[in-house]
């Protein structure tokens, strides 16, 4: 299940981890940063398992001894993964879950392992609590910290770990990934990778959510009607865009819409369209003169750009549909 030798991308991250185990050299603390389905689980959990693994070879696991079956199973006995029940990591979930325990030596294995999920939620508090143990750590004891964001985590604990940042993949192995490994056509592996910035968990998850999928047809057949809409029914959009408040993914879908017509535009063949499924739709919307469709494009981006500097979301898309409207410069 979680092998260094199956995973795809950060190859550099991934052999300096394995140097580390094959030569019994590892680090107190280590802090894995990506975005969301990036890979710091499947990486910290083929890290820990390597370790504990009593049969390693070359830096990975065996996958056949008892460590290895133990950790598949999810019953490791020293491996401890420290979960929140509440938005944040508190000092009492700290406490109970890692300091009454760091001091027993570890059961049957060489290491004792603790997995800190969304460590980025930890309190100051819980930071402070969990900073003397990072100073002074038993021998056998091992942090595997996962985290989106940096600079939620107070200088003292980032000076204490050794910081592992997790690249995106290109999209074409995340491409190749599903395919190999899902039952998408190429086509659809083409899209999927596309959206997921890549990030072959983010593509995944994607694959088998249906919100997703069903706000990508919303999304498409709006853009695919904007430029012959009124420029009333065109302002009115902005409304129906707030049920996406919460989930900019549509931007994504609007940028990758228009980055489509551009290249039926310049390249005029299907096979460099990624969203296949609407080559009709595109090729009938990339009539426009091709300035105007980056324009259109950079609207969306400027629009992203503003919402992340909290910027007032109805007047941001209201903004940018009358430019994605626009026919002409
Ligand atoms: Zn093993």
């Amino acid at each position: 299940m979680y092998r260094f030798q199956e995973i795809w991308g950060n190859a550099s991250l991934v052999a300096q981890l394995r140097t580390a185990v094959a030569g019994g050299r590892t680090s107190h603390a280590y802090l894995f940063f990506g975005g969301e389905g990036a890979g710091k689980r499947l990486i910290a959990n083929a890290f820990a398992k390597a370790l504990q693994c009593t049969a390693s070879r070359q830096g990975d696991c065996c996958d056949s001894c008892k460590g290895c079956l133990a950790f598949d199973h999810g019953n490791h006995p020293d491996v401890i993964y420290v979960r929140g029940e509440k938005k944040t990591l508190g000092v009492e979930e700290i406490r109970e879950q890692i300091l009454e325990t760091v001091d027993l030596k570890p059961y049957q294995y060489a290491r004792k392992i603790y997995i800190i999920e969304k460590a980025d939620t930890m309190t100051v508090q819980a930071q402070n609590a969990l900073l003397k143990t990072l100073e002074e750590p038993p021998a056998y004891a091992l942090f595997l910290l996962l985290a989106q964001r940096e600079e939620l985590f107070l200088p003292t604990i980032l000076s204490r770990v050794v910081t592992m940042k997790l690249s995106p993949l290109s999209e074409g192995l995340v491409a190749e990934y599903l395919q190999k490994h899902t039952a998408l056509s190429a086509e659809e592996s083409g899209l999927y990778a596309a959206c997921a910035q890549g990030r072959i968990g983010q593509a995944l998850a994607l694959t088998e959510d249906e919100s997703f999928r069903k706000m990508r047809e919303d999304i498409l057949d709006m853009l695919k009607a904007l430029p012959s809409m009124t420029e009333a029914d065109a302002y009115l959009l902005a409304k129906d865009l707030e049920g996406y408040k919460n989930d900019l993914r549509f931007l994504d879908i609007m940028e990758l819409w228009y980055r489509d017509l551009l290249a039926a535009k310049s390249l005029r063949q299907e096979k460099y369209l990624i969203q296949k499924d609407r080559k009709d739709d595109i090729f009938h919307g990339a009539t426009e003169p091709a300035a105007v469709l980056a324009k259109k494009a950079n609207a969306v981006a400027e629009a992203r750009k503003r919402l992340a500097l909290n910027g007032n979301f109805r007047l941001t898309m209201e903004v940018m549909l009358m430019e994605c409207k626009e026919k002409n410069q």
